[in-house]
Order: structure tokens, then C-alpha cells, then sequence
């Protein structure tokens, strides 16, 4: 079973998206673990300070090294382990790295905010930096819930239906992804206008249906 570790300094955050989802029946069924750990409590002093000023000058805060070493130490539990710290400059992440983390026995993930972290952190705690794309989020959040949703989905029985997923994996490229429609055959949003659905998708013809999926196909590399 992977274990995911999330370090934030808002861990509401991530209340109700895992509350919701297929993630919390894969909770449930022990398939995987979620843990979100507060910065704040591996902090020192009275304001459980876990941020200051930047050394060289400058707008905004940097969160400290001290209690993300300090969270990390405790939270290393598994031999193979991996902690990593999301930063736009980090690796970008696809699912190529989502197969490899899947094969995790635990995946500490460590999410900034404000201005960003101690680069200590990035040297010397985290094994990899990992970015979701070439854009700037406020913080780290997001980034660890596509992540371990990407991930999980990989992991036997998480997803429902395994005839889905073996439909749509081939070996040795990755996952198929493909246009789906549903019911209406028809839809007319302005009375004149008619939105169809191919016809290919409508006849029943395997072969055909399946040669129109391979000319639409994107392949998701592994
Ligand atoms: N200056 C920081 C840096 O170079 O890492 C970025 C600061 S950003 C405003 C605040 C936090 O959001 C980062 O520490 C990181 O954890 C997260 N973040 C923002 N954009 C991200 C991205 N594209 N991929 C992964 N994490 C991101």
C-alpha cells in the first residue's frame, strides 16, 4: 500500500476534495493512505513561526527549512520513500513519473507557499523537484492532489472498473485517451443547430468503432 505524506501550512485545503472523491474509497479499502501534515506543528516558539523575511532583501516570505527538515525526519517511515517539493522550476510531472512514484512504498510531498522555500530544502531534504506546468500557483496544494490522484488511479483496484483500465493501457506506450459521447444521438441547444454524434459510434460495427478510437487516440506515455 503507498502511503502519501503532504506537508502545508493549510491543511483544510485538502478536507473535502478527499472527502468527495473515488480517493476515499480507496482510503477505505486500504488501497492507499493520506495523511496531511500541518507545518505549524513541527515549528518552534510560541507563533509556531514557520516563515521569514528573505535573506538578500525583497517582497514576501520564504517558509524555513528547520520544521520542513523536522516534519520530513518524522514522517520517513518507509524504506522505499521519496520526498519531493513542488516548485515551477522543479521536473515537470507526467505520467511517466506518476508510474514511477507508483511504485512507492511512500511519497512525501512537500507543498510551499508565499514566496517559496529555503532552496536548502530543494539541496539537501528533497529527493526531486517536481512542477505541474509552466505557470506560478500560490502554493503547493493543488499540485499534491494532482499528483496523488494521478497516481493512485495507477494503483491496482483503486478505480472501479479494471476491464476500463485495461482497455485503455497498452504496455509498452501508455494510456489511451480517446472522444466519448452519451445519450442524446442529437442535441440542439438552439432548435436549429444539431450537435450529432459520429455515426461510426451509433452502428454497432466493432471493427469500425475501433479503427475511428485509433485515428482519435492521444496516447498518454507512460
Ligand atoms: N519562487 C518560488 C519558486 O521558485 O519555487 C515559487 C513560489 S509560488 C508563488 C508558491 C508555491 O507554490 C511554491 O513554493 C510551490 O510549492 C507552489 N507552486 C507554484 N507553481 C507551481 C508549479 N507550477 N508546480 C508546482 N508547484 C508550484
Amino acid at each position: 500500500m503507498i502511503r502519501f505524506d503532504v506537508i502545508t501550512i493549510f491543511p483544510e485545503i485538502f478536507d473535502s476534495y478527499f472527502k468527495e472523491s473515488i480517493l476515499s474509497q480507496a482510503v477505505k479499502k486500504r488501497l492507499i493512505k493520506i495523511n496531511i501534515h500541518n507545518l505549524r506543528d513541527y515549528a518552534k516558539g510560541r507563533h509556531q513561526t514557520v516563515d521569514d523575511r528573505p535573506f538578500g532583501g525583497g517582497i514576501g516570505m520564504v517558509l524555513k527549512v528547520e520544521p520542513i527538515f523536522k516534519t520530513v525526519a518524522a514522517l520517513k517511515k518507509k524504506s522505499k520513500a521519496k520526498v519531493i517539493l513542488f516548485t515551477p522550476r522543479g521536473k515537470k510531472f507526467n505520467q511517466k513519473m506518476a508510474h514511477r512514484f507508483s511504485k512507492l512504498d511512500q511519497l512525501i510531498m512537500i507543498s510551499g507557499r508565499y514566496e517559496g522555500v529555503d532552496e536548502r530544502v530543494a539541496k539537501y531534504i528533497a529527493d526531486e523537484k517536481v512542477s505541474i506546468g509552466d505557470f506560478v500557483l500560490m502554493g503547493g496544494e493543488l499540485p499534491a492532489m494532482m499528483v496523488i490522484e494521478t497516481v493512485s488511479r495507477l494503483i491496482p483496484k483503486v478505480i472501479g472498473k479494471p476491464r476500463l483500465l485495461k482497455e485503455r493501457v497498452t504496455k509498452e506506450k501508455g494510456f489511451l485517451e480517446f472522444p466519448q459521447y452519451t445519450r442524446p444521438e442529437i442535441f440542439s441547444p438552439k432548435g436549429k443547430i444539431k450537435w450529432k454524434v459520429p455515426e461510426v459510434l451509433l452502428s454497432g460495427h466493432h471493427k469500425k468503432i475501433e479503427e475511428w478510437r485509433k485515428k482519435h487516440t492521444k496516447i498518454i506515455e507512460k
